[in-house]
């Protein structure tokens, strides 16, 4: 990276560290929870988008959302999870970039967030930007004034 001052690295466009929307894991709306706990379990994630047949963005999904309605007062009912649709009981309260956003809003959205979603102006999901990739930059922006 060119050396940069502290407002240039903030006001530089978040588009180079994007992981595009063709490698993040998903699942669609109308499938039902088998289906999402399947994702999240082979893939490791801790939570994943939900979006619909045009890629727009509605929401996310964690294990937590999954588990939770189907514990029942002394087991857990698995065989309620096909009855369950992820439309259902995902979040549709997410905090978004979008894609013309600078790294100072990604760095303000990221303390609370593991990753963030990107959209454009249609609601399109664009892919994630995750606090790994964000730390990583900032990191190679602070030990540029001190190597
Ligand atoms: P990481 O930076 O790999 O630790 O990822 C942090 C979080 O971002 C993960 O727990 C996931 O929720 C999300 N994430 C990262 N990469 C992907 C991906 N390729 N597909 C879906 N979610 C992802």
């Amino acid at each position: 990276m060119m050396s940069l001052s502290s407002r240039e690295f903030l006001e530089m466009p978040i588009t180079d560290f994007i992981i595009s929307s063709e490698k993040v894991a998903h699942v669609q709306m109308g499938n039902n929870a088998e289906h999402a706990l399947l994702v999240l379990t082979k893939t490791g994630y801790s939570s994943i988008p939900v979006l619909d047949a045009k890629y727009r963005l509605h929401g996310m999904l964690s294990m937590r959302m999954i588990t939770e309605p189907i514990l029942g007062m002394d087991h857990i009912e698995y065989e309620r999870l096909t009855d369950i649709k992820v439309d259902e009981i995902m979040d549709k309260k997410v905090a978004t970039l979008n894609i013309g956003d600078n790294f100072q809003r990604a760095l303000d959205l990221v303390i609370n967030h593991a990753f963030l979603c990107v959209i454009d102006d249609e609601g399109t999901f664009m892919g994630i930007m995750t606090r790994r990739v964000i730390l990583k930059q900032l990191k190679k922006h602070i030990y540029q004034f001190n190597s």
